[in-house]
């Protein structure tokens, strides 16, 4: 049973009920669980290990709820960099028809560490084409390598060009084989106890590229055997002339109408959304994850996320995929949200109080947890894992701005985390992984990035 003290923090934040912050804080964990979060005075003076964490900000482990890590392949592809979501991704899927394996895994790895090195302590990853013999298999391993507690969708595609779709035949799969892997990697690999590492998500992938029957089925299949569903919804205008045309609703409509709502179901984007979407959203706890940075990139507009939060929605924040955000940094995505949050109420000055600092950071952390459905991350208390991550104060980006760190952490311009603990152990230490050789990975992610986009 090690024990694990953390001291002396300038502040620590816990996100707990209270939303304490405590300065001169620490916390001690045993075997990964915290016991005891206080003032340093309170805690003991020693375990197996001590991070002296002065002049250090200490915040709960960010959680990621929506990403496609396959995508740090094809990061500012020249012909996607300036398109809008369709065309974007009409330019993209013949790329990606070439992933395989060994790609895959690699692509996931690297895109894990690059969140880790933001903060982030749990990740969900949607992929949702598996060419050449890549499997959900391939996305464990490597996030196995890097430590963070990994949900890895079996995502899919179904509905290809030939019946009305968009992706290409080369990219969709038949519904039979989808659901008999997702029916594998659920027993394979789903690990629903308190602090799991591994969890799998069902996750086809939009309406524009999967079939009806495959949503109802694979929303029975999940239900069946307590795993949580997942899509992109809303997120274009595209997308809603798609789902009026084809099937006479817009997309929380279509949703609704396959079995997709409910407090086991989360969507990404929820941009094209109404008030009386969001109302609905709130009543059967539909979650959503924010991607502020890929829904301005794709120019795909603004997310409702203040009407969210005041109905009750839990939302959670996405960096989504490398492709349509080029980067995969998750604290850099709160501050995004937290900017974006406040030009949608523009003009705001005089117009009441602004998104705060403090609210984009709890989308960041607890709000990501319950979009997951866990209740053992995102916040800093006994009884959840030991997961978080240190912020050096010293650093010349939060020069001047020590009057409130914990704000400063969002306001000024995001710096990588100095350590991050996932479950007690060092996951980084001084800024560097722990387990992985990053330059070594980064040349091998670049010679696959360009044997892909050719
Ligand atoms: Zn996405």
């Amino acid at each position: 049973m090690p024990t694990l003290l953390v001291r002396n923090a300038h502040v620590l934040v816990t996100m707990d009920a209270e939303r304490r912050e405590i300065p001169g804080g620490g916390l001690l964990a045993r075997d990964g669980v915290i016991t005891q979060v206080g003032p340093t005075a309170d805690l003991p003076n020693t375990a197996d290990e001590v991070v002296d964490a002065r002049d250090r900000l200490v915040l709960p482990g960010l959680v990621n709820t929506h990403h496609h890590l396959y995508q740090t392949l094809t990061r500012a592809v020249p012909g996607a960099q300036d398109a809008g979501l369709f065309d974007w991704l009409r330019t993209l899927y013949p790329m990606w028809a070439r992933l395989d394996p060994d790609s895959v895994r690699v692509a996931t790895t690297l895109g894990l560490a690059e969140l880790a090195k933001s903060g982030c302590t749990t990740a969900f990853d949607h992929q949702y084409l598996w060419p050449n013999g890549s499997r959900v298999d391939d996305q464990i391993e490597g996030a196995r390598l890097v430590g963070l507690r990994f949900h890895a969708a079996r995502g899919s595609m179904s509905l290809s060009e030939k019946d009305g779709g968009l992706p290409p035949d080369s990219v969709v799969e038949t519904e039979g084989a989808i659901l008999a892997d997702s029916a594998r990697v659920i027993d394979a690999f789903h690990d629903p106890a308190p602090g799991s590492m591994t969890r799998i998500v069902l996750a086809p992938c939009s309406p524009f590229s999967v079939t009806e029957r495959l949503m109802r089925e694979s929303a029975a299949l999940a239900r069946s055997r307590g795993v949580r569903l997942h899509t992109h919804l809303a997120e274009t205008k595209d997308e809603e002339r798609f789902t009026v045309e084809r099937f006479g609703k817009r997309p929380v409509d279509y949703a609704a109408g396959l079995d997709w709502l409910g407090g086991d179901v989360w969507f990404a984007h929820g941009v094209f959304v109404s008030e009386e979407d969001v109302t609905r959203m709130a009543a059967t706890r539909t979650g959503l994850a924010h991607c502020p940075t890929s829904n301005m990139r794709l120019a795909s507009g603004i997310a409702p996320v203040r009407a969210c939060l005041a109905a009750g929605v839990a939302v959670g924040l996405g960096v989504d995929g490398s492709a349509s955000n080029d980067s995969g940094n998750l604290l850099a995505e709160a501050r995004q949200a937290l900017l974006l949050n406040r030009l949608a109420v523009s003009p705001g000055i005089g117009g009441g109080p602004q998104m705060s600092a403090r609210t984009a950071l709890e989308m960041a952390t607890l709000g990501g947890a319950a979009v997951l459905g866990r209740e053992d991350v995102g916040a800093l208390e006994p009884g959840r894992m030991a997961d978080f991550f240190t912020l050096d104060l010293g650093r010349v980006e939060f020069a001047g701005a020590l009057h409130d760190p914990v704000a400063a952490a969002l306001l000024c311009a995001p710096v990588p985390a100095e350590s991050v603990f996932v479950g007690g152990r060092p996951m980084i230490r001084d800024g560097h992984h722990v387990s992985i050789d990053e330059p070594a990975l980064v040349a091998e992610h670049g010679r696959m990035a360009r044997a892909l986009v050719g």
